[in-house]
């Protein structure tokens, strides 16, 4: 078995000799395309995966208009664009603008914000971390600073109920009683909820000037060389922040959301393999808003009795459905280092307990975090389950086995 089965292997695992980097990140952004073999691709930054009926509107236009008819749902919970067409970027930029899903052009690629997609919805929980998303996000794009953050750094807000604490941020907060715990690195300090958002910009502060001291280009946290730590407490106090060190915090631990009813007022979706076709945005509405999930879905505020309509739609509504927990990187023939169509192969995937993965090449663009079971393709054709070898006419009883006897 792989390591990757049961833990993510980091960045800073991986590496023998010390980082140093002389540019930016390359990260695609909605003003920054990537060229892609099926065409240009821009990533949407979606703070706490938020969108109103409009803009789901607006993004299924857009796709349609200018795109290849659909919208990934990232592993941070943005949203992808592909398949545009070349020389669209100044029409597509426009329609965001219009549509508020680009409220800054300098910071556009900063405002990766992932947070508990049902808080405030189903009663678990014990702060609208959504609401602290609105004010981190205003907070980041008034910060004239913050642009200098990379496209990868990514912030993470906990409702307390730890679905996404443990999702890999750079900051992460995570609310407790009245109070909230912020968290750069091994270093965490208790702050008043009320302050969490200036906290979590303060956070970021001091890992830009630590990543400054060190003069290694560190895009994150992870990538801070040994006695390199952000300041937190300096950052806190020169922010006026009240806060008490905590020592060895240990940062709660929950499931991801399961597809189906949350609430009285709300349902959970999942797209199949994490794309979502014009048609199936569309189907999403009424609803009084979205929010795309760090899991490839999306929590829509509505009726949940609609969750039978969302499903004769294409969308995975029971945990139990074919589709649920299975993901796949872009594969062939959208990129170019992949060694097969991997997307074909994982739609085929049968249901399972554990989320699987389906890879092009060994990067595993996309993979989830936690334990997974790890589907890579090899140049002959055939693939590795866990690391073993198996031919491709094998793979779903492979697949079944590894998802649900592990
Ligand atoms: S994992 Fe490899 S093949 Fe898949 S999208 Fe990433 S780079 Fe491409």
């Amino acid at each position: 078995m792989l390591a990757a089965m049961s833990a993510t292997p980091h960045a800073s695992s991986q590496r023998d000799e010390p980082l140093i980097r002389d540019r930016g990140d390359a990260c695609p952004g909605a003003l920054r395309l990537h060229r892609a073999d099926d065409g240009f691709l821009a990533r949407l930054r979606l703070p706490g995966g938020w969108l109103t009926e409009r803009q789901v509107e607006l993004l299924a236009d857009v796709a349609e208009a200018l795109g290849d008819g659909g919208v990934s749902v990232t592993s941070r919970g943005n949203a992808e664009l592909r398949g545009l067409r070349d020389g669209c970027g100044s029409e597509l930029a426009a329609l965001l603008v219009r549509g508020g899903l680009l409220p800054s052009a300098t910071h556009e690629r900063v405002r990766n914000i992932v947070a508990s997609p049902a808080a405030g919805l189903d009663g678990f929980g014990c702060a609208d971390a959504q609401l602290w998303v609105r004010e981190l996000d205003a907070l980041l794009c008034g910060a004239a600073w913050a642009a200098a953050l990379s496209g990868r750094f990514l912030f993470v807000l906990d409702d307390g109920r730890g679905d996404v604490a443990g999702l890999g941020g750079d900051v992460t907060l995570v609310a407790a009683g009245g109070h909230a715990l912020v968290r750069v690195g091994r270093r965490a300090f208790r702050v008043a909820g009320a302050d969490a958002p200036r906290a979590a910009l303060a956070a970021a502060d001091a890992f830009l000037r630590a990543a400054a001291d060190a003069g290694n280009g560190a895009w994150r946290v992870r990538e801070l060389p040994e006695g390199h730590v952000p300041g937190l407490a300096g950052a806190l106090a020169r922010a006026g922040i009240a806060a008490e060190p905590a020592t060895d915090p240990v940062l709660p631990h929950g499931a991801p959301l399961a597809p189906g009813p949350l609430g009285a007022d709300a349902a959970y979706v999942l797209a199949p393999l994490g794309r979502l076709t014009a048609a199936q945005l569309r189907a999403l509405l009424p609803a009084d808003e979205v929010r795309f999930t760090p899991w490839r879905g999306v929590v829509v505020r509505t009726d949940p009795a609609r969750l039978p309509e969302l499903e004769a739609g294409g969308l995975v509504t029971r945990a139990d459905a074919p589709g649920a927990g299975v993901t796949a990187c872009t594969g062939r023939p959208g990129c170019a280092k992949s060694l097969a169509d991997v997307r074909a192969e994982a739609a085929r995937a049968p249901a399972g307990r554990l989320p699987v993965h389906f890879s092009g090449c060994e990067r595993r663009c996309g993979h989830p975090h936690g334990t997974w079971v790890d589907v890579l393709a090899t140049g002959d054709g055939d693939y590795l389950v866990d690391g073993a070898a198996t031919p491709r006419t094998s793979l779903p009883e492979a697949v079944a086995t590894a998802r649900t006897t592990r």
